[in-house]
């Protein structure tokens, strides 16, 4: 990944941060989806009265960047308003491992300190679509 993509996903995973709807956790969370067109795509979670409902910023940046037509994703930035850089929380990691297990998981808190993995180091053994064949 070139180091100018990393630099615009953190920057849109910050400002979609600042978007994030979370009234009751409080915790914000931005996230950018690195297309393989080149362009990223920025989501925030979306908090719920009933909490169930919530999403995730990274499925929310997922879902914009395969509407947008994107079918190859390269990588997914995470920008948790914590100290320290967070992971994706599980269902994230098998939504980002639908694209593949080689694309690139990149986390970040408030502070400058990234910490960045593959989705199958993340989420080793993930459930895929070579799954939903020849059941018997
Ligand atoms: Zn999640």
């Amino acid at each position: 990944m070139l180091q100018r993509d990393e630099d615009a996903m953190l920057e849109a995973a910050r400002q979609a941060r600042e978007n994030a709807w979370a009234p009751y956790s409080g915790f914000r969370v931005g996230a950018a989806v690195l297309g393989a067109s080149g362009r990223i795509y920025p989501g925030c979670n979306v908090e719920n009265a009933s909490y169930p409902v919530t999403t995730c910023a990274e499925r929310n940046a997922i879902g914009a960047a395969i509407s947008a037509g994107e079918r190859r994703i390269v990588a997914v930035m995470v920008c948790a308003d914590h100290k320290d850089p967070v992971t994706p929380c599980g269902m994230c990691r098998q939504a980002i491992a639908e694209f593949g297990p080689d694309v690139r998981v990149v986390c970040v808190g408030r502070g400058d300190d990234r910490v960045e993995y593959s989705v199958s180091e993340l989420l080793p053994f993930a459930f895929g679509a070579d799954k939903l064949e020849g059941r018997a």
